[in-house]
């Protein structure tokens, strides 16, 4: 395997580039080594691969910094569940728009601007097998489902291939003919003399012909809104972000053509009992003021059930006990995190007469010794004030 290239090489940029100037770069190097622009040369293709990958990470100022710091190497977990894949076959328009799309803002004027002239990969005229687009799909699971993993059933709104037309939008044999409007061109001239403009056409959209007979079943459109149903399965570990990429389950290809990806990115909900910070729980955990003075054994609740927790005498609120691998199971295999048990001693309320009187006879017992931070606190206060004084305020 050929040794990765530096990130800020490839884009011709030095290691204090700012956001603009690789921004800047990464749009030169995209325009120049663009598939569209260099049909069938695989070093050009490979090339666009490579800048966009550095892009994509110098563009995050998290990865970036990463990768400042342990180079590609620190890139393998920044590009796990969740980062970004470069699987993905970019020689497709469809998929680049979605890619520059995130990048460059809805609408792609990137696109508008640079490749398409009619604006965007999408919206040209399609002709032949073309491959379907790629869907995002939001999925909210428990954190349960994230623990442990699990099956969903969801239910996908997507558009297919019209199976009555086979996507032709015709209905019929004759259901089409040339489009007046650009003669079967599919652009038409406008303006005149030196400055003369080629334009898409409007009214056949680029195809050179319009339907005069549609078929019933889309309206013209050879495509019809359609539910699919699929079984997802959502392995151990994920988190908030997390994408899931299942191949050719996207929209259905266009006469032919491939289908599309589907991205499904989790989304974990907020959990009554733990927080999460990587593949760590955290969890508080609520004591009588008691049991945290006496250190008694107390039980908390992980992810696998009851774990026993002795506490230390005098366990004071807001401390944190670690039970290893108690934590998230690590999407990638990699063992589990901790689960931190934060101590919450609970002042007693709604007190009995009878506690009352304890609680009165125990208050009298205090000494100073038995609240060692109040003690501290106390002196301070005391330090503060004389200083105060001194200064003749
Ligand atoms: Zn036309
Ligand atoms: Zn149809």
């Amino acid at each position: 395997m050929v040794a990765k290239r530096d990130y800020y090489e490839l884009l011709g940029v030095s290691r204090s580039a700012t956001a603009e100037e690789i921004k800047k770069a990464y749009r030169k190097m995209a325009m120049k080594y663009h598939p569209d622009r260099n049909p069938n040369d695989k070093e050009a293709e490979d090339m666009f691969k490579q800048v966009s990958e550095a892009y994509e990470v110098l563009s995050d100022p998290r990865k970036r910094e990463q990768y400042d710091r342990f180079g590609h190497e620190g890139m393998k977990s920044a590009f796990g569940p969740g980062g970004f894949d470069f699987s993905r076959d970019f020689t497709h328009s469809a998929d680049l728009q979605d890619i520059l799309g995130s990048i460059f803002g809805e609408g792609g004027g990137f696109f508008d601007e640079f490749f398409g002239g009619g604006g965007g990969a999408r919206r040209r005229p399609r002709r032949g097998p073309t491959r379907g687009a790629d869907l995002r799909f939001d999925l909210e699971i428990d954190l349960e489902e994230a623990a442990f993993g699990s099956e969903r059933e969801i239910t996908l709104p997507m558009s297919e291939e019209c199976g009555a037309c086979k996507g032709t939008g015709v209905a019929g044999s004759k259901g089409r003919e040339t489009c007046r409007h650009c003669g079967g061109r599919g652009a038409v001239i406008s303006g005149g003399g030196f400055f003369q403009v080629r334009q898409t056409c409007p009214v056949c959209n680029g195809t050179g012909s319009v339907i005069t007979n549609p078929c019933k079943t889309c309206g013209g459109s050879g495509r019809v809104k359609s539910r699919r149903r699929l079984t997802l399965r959502i392995p151990k570990g994920v988190e908030t972000g997390s994408r899931l990429r299942l191949a050719g389950k996207g929209e259905g290809g266009i006469q032919g053509g491939p289908a599309g990806d589907l991205y499904v990115v989790m989304h974990v909900r907020r959990h009554a009992l733990f927080r999460r910070d990587g593949d760590d729980l955290m969890c508080d955990v609520p004591v009588s003021f008691t049991e945290a003075a006496l250190g008694e054994q107390i039980q908390v609740p992980t992810i696998d059930g009851y774990a026993k927790l002795k506490l230390a005498p005098g366990t004071e609120t807001g401390k944190v006990f670690r039970l290893r691998g108690k934590g998230m199971p690590n999407v990638e295999g990699r063992g589990r995190g901790d689960l931190h048990v934060r101590i919450v001693a609970e002042v007693p309320s709604r007190l009995s007469s009878r506690q009352k009187e304890l609680l009165e006879a125990l208050g009298e017992s205090w000494s100073a010794s038995n609240f060692p931070t109040r003690r501290r606190f106390e002196k301070q206060v005391e330090q503060f004030f004389e200083r105060k004084q001194a200064l003749g305020k």
